[in-house]
């Protein structure tokens, strides 16, 4: 069966990711009406698999893009105001092993900080080998120098896509997940509109909407071939791995920066939610998914660097787990490494009116939402409204942020979440020994965050799957059984949900690589 969407929207946003959400919002603020379609669920893709920094992009400022860095500086600036809650400032030391490397890097990160100007986070500066080890005693002593301190940004990058979302909708938007856009719809050659299914029901829907935005991140190419199937390639995936550790391996609040790995590439060592995050690696890879793998040589390399560089080694068996996220690159002639590739932004609109807009970063979401409507809005014939976005409070925001409370992360929220807590003390009862989550959260997450699956609480609303895979798995009946019960399911839906949460979550254990990368190397 086919329904009809009752109206006709000025802007309809495929995808659901950092993208689309800040193309949502930007849209809806100005005043057009706007509805946002996501496949899955929010943030599933890429924005929830990131390294989770708010940042300018030392490595970028190495290749010499001033104008991406000095961007991205802003950009980093602004969001530490609007969502406090959120992005915190983040101290981090590249050490020194070579006497060159000193003046090297302390010149380099005094660029950073100048390009950063009044937004800037706090002055990086030289520290001796006797301090940069008591910042970082975990940090290799044999033949190291010194370091220099320098900061940057740092988030819960589905978090914040949730309360993107929800922002959205505060300033009128409609937003769906498990909402797939399946085809165009085009009325004389012009695109006017969506088909969509939804993936619960199996439904269809006929959607108007004077411009849609293909905001698809890694599965433009999809988008595009819908409205024009014999269009070539643009996107060139490329992977890259993060490994979650124990803090032991990375105490105190300080995080590391390797500027080059054997494969030229930054390395981060990154305290994030009481634990360490430790990647990435950029690897081609044929085709994008979903649920990207790791492969078995990625995980090596990074334990590797890490190994280089940390007193405590960290083994496979040390992983709690492992996240995979896909980088929609620009394809350019004669390069082919993917490292090389541009991360910058691009913004198309096809003869059909379809505009699209993927790469870019995380940190730079703001303006490139800015940057697409003011174009989508004259391709859809709509009178041009100015950009309310630079300074606008994210949902949660919160004028002061006590970190040491575990709910922080809610900001505003808090005080709705905690009275439905202390109203139930059984919702105050964590959810497992090894994770920081209680059942309140659950219930929280299904109610006000349209959590719709297991997988939705324990990878997105709370990111159990990514501190700590295995006590995930454990917790999956509960969240189960506390969701149904919310929702109005049954025992059936509860075995379903558990074990295909299950069958998703052995993906992110070690020891479950996808084992060969020599098979894509054809494709670097
Ligand atoms: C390994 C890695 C580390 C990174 N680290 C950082 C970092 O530390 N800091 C930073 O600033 N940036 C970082 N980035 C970049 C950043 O994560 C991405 O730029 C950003 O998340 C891309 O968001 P997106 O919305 O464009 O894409 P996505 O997040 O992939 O969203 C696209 C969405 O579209 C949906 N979709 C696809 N097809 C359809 C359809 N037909 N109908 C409906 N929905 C559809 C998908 O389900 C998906 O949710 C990193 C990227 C990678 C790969």
């Amino acid at each position: 069966m086919i329904c009809n969407f009752p109206r006709t929207y000025d802007f309809i946003i495929v995808g659901g990711g950092a993208t689309g959400l800040g193309v949502a919002i930007d849209a809806a603020s100005r005043g057009y009406t706007t509805l946002l379609l996501e496949q899955s669920d929010f943030a599933k893709g890429t924005s929830s698999r990131s390294t989770k920094l708010i940042h300018g992009g030392v490595r970028y400022l190495q290749q010499g893009n001033v104008p991406l860095v000095l961007e991205a500086l802003r950009e980093r600036g602004l969001l530490l105001q609007n969502a406090p809650h959120l992005v915190r400032s983040q101290a981090f030391i590249v050490p020194n092993y070579d006497w060159w490397e000193v003046p090297f890097y302390a010149v380099g990160l005094k660029l950073y900080d100048m390009l950063a100007g009044k937004l800037g986070l706090g002055r990086s500066h030289l520290l001796s080998r006797d301090e940069t080890l008591k910042q970082i005693p975990t940090l290799e002593p044999k033949g190291l120098k010194g370091g220099v301190l320098y900061y940057d940004g740092q988030f819960d990058d589905s978090r914040l896509a949730v309360n993107l979302a929800q922002t959205a909708v505060d300033y009128g938007a409609t937003v769906l997940n498990y909402m797939k856009v399946i085809s165009l719809k085009k009325t004389s050659g012009v695109v006017s509109g969506v088909t969509a299914m939804d993936m619960e029901t199996g439904e269809k829907h006929e959607i108007n909407g004077r411009v849609v935005v293909n905001a698809t991140g890694v599965f433009a190419e999809d988008v595009i071939r819908m409205d024009n199937p014999q269009s070539s390639r643009i996107i060139a995936p490329s992977q890259g791995v993060h490994l979650v550790l124990d803090k032991k391996f990375l105490p105190g609040r300080t995080a590391l920066m390797v500027p080059r790995t054997d494969d030229g590439r930054v390395l981060f060592a990154v305290p994030w939610l009481d634990k360490v995050v430790v990647g990435t690696t950029d690897t081609a890879i044929p085709e994008p998914s979903l649920e990207p793998r790791a492969y078995d040589e990625e995980i090596d390399f990074i334990l590797k660097h890490a190994k280089r560089y940390l007193t405590k080694d960290p083994e496979r068996s040390d992983v709690l787990s492992v996240f995979v996220g896909i980088r929609p690159l620009i394809k350019a002639r004669d390069v082919k490494n993917t490292a090389k590739l541009s991360r910058e932004s691009v913004l198309l609109t096809s003869k059909s009116g379809l505009v699209t807009i993927t790469g870019g970063k995380w940190t730079t979401y703001r303006k490139m939402a800015q940057d697409t409507v003011n174009k989508a809005a004259v391709i859809g014939g709509l009178d041009e409204r100015p950009c309310t976005t630079e300074h606008m409070k994210i949902h949660g925001w919160l004028s002061h942020v006590d970190e040491s409370d575990p709910l922080h992360f809610y900001g505003s929220d808090m005080i709705d979440l905690k009275r439905l807590i202390n109203d139930k003390p059984d919702l105050g009862q964590k959810l497992h020994k090894e994770l920081p989550y209680v059942k309140g959260e659950v219930v929280w997450a299904v109610r006000k965050e349209m959590a719709r699956t297991v997988e939705d609480v324990l990878s997105r609303r709370t990111r159990s799957l990514l501190l700590n895979a295995s006590a995930s798995m454990d917790s999956a009946p509960e969240i189960a059984r506390i969701m149904a019960a919310e929702m109005g399911f049954d025992r059936k839906w509860q075995e379903i949900q558990v074990s295909q949460y299950i069958k998703l979550a052995q993906g992110y254990l070690p020891d479950r690589g996808t084992g060969d990368l020599h098979a894509c190397k054809g494709h670097q």
